[in-house]
């Protein structure tokens, strides 16, 4: 594999906590498969998917003044669930730290928990493999969400995303506003189509 990867990798093993770091490899592995499923570039989906998760491992007031230190704007609810920062820290940090420079990397990062209206094809990957990879417990829907990644990769988000709702929503664990905007937007774009 690409020279670059293997270094990346080397460093994220110390970045992260074990159980961090197989998930990590998880979705880089699940981003390629898909990559390839959708002539998507396996390259891109590898390298964002490897560092999807950069920023997880730092302490929540941590991610809070790294933000603050670097200009990156942090909501209401994201000062109360620090963990929620990750993503946009962690694209922050793929490109200086990690140095990539591939904006289409660095976007399916800063997206990968949330989603966002109108995501491109890498984001869409990034964003199902963190859900579907091999190591993620075997939540209830993921006989059905697993296969559909790699028929139906529009419907396959819309479910997930659902699926994260009321699941959040029944746990009355705060969700991010973002979540919401990106469901009701698939919801509308599969109206749409069908
Ligand atoms: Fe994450
Ligand atoms: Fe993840």
């Amino acid at each position: 594999m690409d020279d670059k990867i293997l270094k990346l990798q080397h460093t994220l093993k110390k970045e992260l906590d074990e159980d961090r770091y197989q998930h990590t490899l998880g979705v880089m592995y699940t981003s390629a498969s898909m990559a390839m499923r959708y002539g998507a570039d396996v390259t891109q989906a590898l390298l964002a998917g490897l560092l999807h998760d950069c920023a997880k491992c730092i302490p929540g007031d941590k991610k809070i003044h790294l933000c603050e230190k670097y200009g990156l704007p942090v909501s209401d609810v994201e000062y109360e669930n620090p963990g929620l920062l990750h993503a946009r820290l962690g694209a922050y940090l793929a490109e200086k730290k990690y140095h990539i420079h591939d904006q289409e990397i660095i976007h399916a990062i800063s997206s990968h928990t949330t989603g966002r209206p109108g995501m491109s094809l890498l984001e869409k990957i990034v964003f199902i493999a963190d859900y579907i990879e091999p190591g993620r417990r075997e939540l209830p829907n993921m006989k059905e969400v697993r296969p559909l990644a790699f028929k139906d990769i529009d419907q396959c988000l819309y479910r997930i995303l659902e699926d994260s709702l009321v699941y959040l929503n029944s746990r009355n664990i705060s969700v991010d506003p973002m979540t919401q905007k990106t469901y009701d937007y698939y919801k509308n774009e599969l109206k749409k189509e069908a």
